[in-house]
């Protein structure tokens, strides 16, 4: 494939923009190459600039749930942009589009809207700590919760010790107050608390990772956590800003049916437009101004746009719930695939999958942590991988620690072809 416009492109970009993106792993660097500049999209495929067309597994990392440029979306951001694009005033689409979540979503009454899943993240940190008073959390190595200051801090050595931020910025003085536990692993969740009693606000976590590549949760883990966090009066936020809306209507709650006290969204919840939420329940949510002491606030938040986009997709996922089954299908077809293909060519792999969240690690031994993700990322021949997938029309996400972002708009014809260039691509591994 030509790529000419798009390196032209992207050597323009890198002079005023640093990297050349907006966010990094768009930039390849993982992967080497230059990036592909994507001219359009429709349903499950993308057009660059160079005129190719590729097979999408990213979808905007995951909000695109229905596939590109998905009518009902469009249209209704298009009716709206009609009518003005800002008011900076209540408008009555905000209460439609939470009275829908709050209806989905098992175990809240009232949400909030902010403009990413970052925000909806730190707004939830800060609201658990001003409703318990205490000021540590704990979080899990490996998984992603934005990029704002308290959750950039790295698995030290000993998990029971103070972390150490990953990017310079972070003050020491922030990083203590955030502890690592290991995920999938209650024993050492437990000593981190009774080493740090009476400190702990909450406890955040992926409740089924997709930013490791996807691990499931092991039976009773979630549960595990549950108990942990009642008997310590710890606040348990499930991040679900990759899950929710996605792995059922109501997220890993209704899924696998453990109970959250303070929920975050983004990601599917926006339709493509950059939209986070946070929920929980009435004694929560009323922590926050203008009814409690907790301040949050927003100019864009709620923007009219933005909740048109997010109603149109949630009214398509809850008139039409049999989406989720058939989206769980198209994954375990094409982890099958995927599986008898790599096997066939004796390719060392690991396939984890939970509903639509699918990874492929190449390496053998199973991946049930940061540590064991890490072991498997196998570098080297995931860039092989990468770059013959992008030669062959099909786009994966640039790195080897994220899952698949499985679109409804995928046919069986796509997947089919997908697992053909698998078994091409991998052939002299
Ligand atoms: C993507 C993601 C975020 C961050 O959301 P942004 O909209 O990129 O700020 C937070 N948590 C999880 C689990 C995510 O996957």
């Amino acid at each position: 494939m030509i790529y000419k416009r798009s390196s032209e492109l992207f050597a323009a970009a890198q002079k005023v923009i640093p990297g050349g993106v907006n966010s990094p792993v768009r930039a390849f660097k993982a992967v080497g190459g230059d990036p592909i500049f994507v001219k359009k999209a429709e349903g499950a495929y993308l057009f660059d600039e160079d005129g190719n067309k590729l097979i999408d597994y990213i979808n905007s990392w995951g909000p695109l749930i229905l596939g590109h440029a998905h009518k009902p979306v469009v249209d209704a951001v298009v009716e709206k942009a009609q009518s003005g694009t800002s008011f900076g005033t209540p408008t009555e689409i905000e209460t439609k589009i939470a009275e829908l979540a709050v209806k989905m979503v098992p175990n809240i009454d009232k949400i909030r809207f902010v403009n990413s899943g970052t925000e909806a993240t730190m707004s939830a940190v800060r609201l658990a700590r001003g409703f318990t008073g205490k000021e540590k959390i704990i979080k899990f190595a490996g998984c992603y919760h934005g990029h704002s200051d308290s959750f950039l801090i790295q698995a030290g050595s000993g998990a029971v010790t103070f972390g150490t931020p990953n990017s310079p910025g972070v003050t020491q003085g922030t990083a203590k107050d955030t502890l690592l536990a290991n995920y999938n692993d209650l024993e050492n969740v437990k000593e981190v608390i009774e080493a740090n009693r009476d400190e702990i606000a909450c406890l955040i976590i992926e409740p089924v990772p997709g930013n490791m590549g996807c691990i499931p949760p092991k039976d009773g883990f979630l549960e595990g956590l549950r108990d942990l966090c009642d008997a310590n009066d710890i606040l348990l936020i499930f991040d679900e800003v990759m899950s929710g809306f996605r792995l059922a209507p109501g997220g890993v709650q209704e899924r696998l049916g453990v109970k959250a006290d303070i929920l975050c969204f983004g990601k599917v919840i926006g339709g493509g437009l950059p939209v986070g939420a946070f929920a929980a329940r009435n004694e929560i949510m009323d922590y926050l101004a203008p009814v409690g002491p907790v301040y949050q606030a927003g100019t864009l938040s709620g923007n009219p746009l933005a909740m048109a986009a997010g109603l149109a997709m949630l009214n398509e996922l809850d008139q039409n719930r049999e989406i989720f089954q058939s989206i769980d299908k198209k994954t375990e077809y094409l982890h099958e695939g995927i599986e008898k293909v790599l096997k066939n060519n004796k390719v060392p792999h690991t396939i984890n999958r939970v509903g639509s969240m699918i990874s492929v690690h190449f390496g053998k031994e199973p991946v049930t942590d940061f540590d064991s993700a890490a072991r498997s990322a196998n570098l080297g021949v995931f860039n092989k991988f990468f770059h013959g997938m992008l030669e062959n029309g099909i786009y994966i996400a640039p790195s080897a620690y994220e899952t698949w972002f499985i679109s409804e708009a995928l046919s069986y014809e796509d997947l089919d072809k997908t697992i053909e260039t698998v078994a091409k691509v991998t052939k002299e591994f």
